[in-house]
């Protein structure tokens, strides 16, 4: 059974984290216990997101400055070009690359009108993410990360659309895409199959979503256009009102899934932590990835 399967190199497992900046001064304390506690699995990097929710560059700069100045840990920025000439960008890149930021996460954006309205470029800005990817080639010698979608944008018409995207990003300089979170590995898989067909040769690493609040998550889902299987809902089942069960049913769905991938040959993992340490822990922690080197602890799923 799954269970009894040792998990496959784990040893070689790459970690990354993602953070958001913090809205609030009780949301910056749990970032800070969260960034100290995660800390210890020694991530490959972490990345803050960028302009998400109403915000600008002010709280994200301010966060990749404290990750650098008060952390070993290796930081990037999300960067959008939404609603921003590319002077505006320019600016803002050289910021952050003041602050010590070599590696940015380049994004589009939502629709200023919010996810579900059209997308308007600014006349003075890049027309999309590749567009991004080409200008930040050209202001510097930085690592660029994209994002992709193994159930597609909902902006795309078909995959064949959003893959071409992906490919246009790549072209232009992008060295590593990071998914949408998905629950369904085989998905994952076909999409890999697809972008390798493509000729896309960067990383693409998946991205997970530990559960945290399941009727949230639905809700959050629905707008990106990621799927939750059938299979999430019958293993919460029978937990309500639970915390702790739950809390152990979603750490061990994100622990096999990450499991599942490796055996298949995958080593990076990009975990969205949602600022809150315990679930990325416990899954972390299953699948054991020590605090110590980073490495395996001997545990199995
Ligand atoms: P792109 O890669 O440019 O496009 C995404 C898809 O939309 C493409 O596949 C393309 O086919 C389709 N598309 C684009 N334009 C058109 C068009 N005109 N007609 C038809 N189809 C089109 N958002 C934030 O605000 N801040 C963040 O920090 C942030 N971080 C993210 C991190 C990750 C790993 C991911 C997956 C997403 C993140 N997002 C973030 C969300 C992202 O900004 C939105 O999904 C946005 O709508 C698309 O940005 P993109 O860079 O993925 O777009």
């Amino acid at each position: 059974t799954k269970t009894e399967r040792p998990i496959a190199n784990t040893s070689d497992l790459r970690i990354s984290f993602e953070f958001f900046p913090p809205k609030s001064p009780e949301m910056d304390e749990q970032l800070w216990q969260t960034v100290e506690a995660l800390q210890a699995y020694q991530p490959d990097f972490v990345s803050v997101t960028y302009g998400a929710g109403g915000t600008t560059r002010e709280p994200t700069l301010a966060t990749v400055k404290r990750l650098i100045t008060e952390t070993p840990l290796s930081t990037a920025s999300h960067l959008t070009c939404v609603g921003a000439t590319r002077e505006e960008v320019r600016a803002v890149v050289e910021e952050f690359q003041a602050a010590g930021v070599r590696h940015f996460v380049a994004l589009r954006g939502d629709p200023q009108g919010g996810v579900g309205t059209r997308y308007a470029p600014h006349p003075g800005g890049y027309v999309n993410a590749a567009d991004l990817v080409s200008g930040l080639r050209d202001m510097g010698d930085f690592e660029i990360s994209v994002s992709a979608y193994p159930e597609r944008h909902p902006e795309s018409e078909n995959d064949v659309v959003d893959l071409d995207m992906l490919k246009q990003k790549v072209d232009a300089g992008a060295t590593r895409a990071l998914t949408q979170f998905f629950f369904d590995n085989d998905i994952f898989e076909r999409y890999l199959e697809r972008v390798r067909a493509a000729g896309i040769t960067i990383p693409i690493v998946p991205g997970i979503m530990p559960i945290q609040n399941l009727t949230q998550l639905k809700r959050f889902a629905a707008m990106c256009g990621a799927s939750i299987p059938a299979f999430v809902d019958a293993r919460f089942e029978g937990s309500e009102g639970d915390p702790r069960a739950r809390a152990a049913i979603a750490a061990e769905i994100a622990a096999e899934q990450i499991a599942d991938l490796s055996r298949s040959g995958l080593q990076d993992f990009h975990i969205y932590t949602m600022n809150r340490a315990p679930l990325t822990i416990a899954t972390l922690e299953r699948l054991g990835v020590s605090t110590q080197t980073g490495n395996v602890s001997g545990a199995a799923a």
